[in-house]
């Protein structure tokens, strides 16, 4: 179902909402908080799913989209490109990074 993301990893998952900007964002921390726990993170998002994993901090994978170079990063069946969280779950980087900010300032 389009605007609603389905997170899986060993032992639990949840449903969470990914319609605006704001809720892909909490989808995109939610999911990078739990792939530095996990060693895996499944996420089904608008028809498409996702491997997330994260790596050590010397060996990260540059995202095929954004060109960040990320510690988590997600692939898909099919496509050997590795994209950033927020590339996956279709959060322009420019929002991301608004997004941030506005969080940084309000804490
Ligand atoms: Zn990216």
């Amino acid at each position: 179902m389009k605007g609603i993301a389905h997170v899986a990893y060993p032992g639990g998952g949840t449903v969470l909402p990914a319609r605006s900007a704001y809720e892909r964002q909490v989808l995109v921390e939610h999911v990078t908080h739990r792939a530095r726990r996990s060693t895996v993170v499944r996420l089904e998002l608008d028809g498409r799913r996702w491997s997330i994993t994260a790596a050590d901090s010397v060996d990260r994978s540059e995202c095929a989209k954004c060109l960040r170079r990320v510690s988590v990063s997600g692939t898909r069946p099919g496509d050997a490109d590795a994209y950033c969280v927020s590339c996956l779950v279709g959060l322009p980087a420019a929002v991301a990074r608004t997004l941030r900010l506005r969080s940084r300032a309000a804490g």
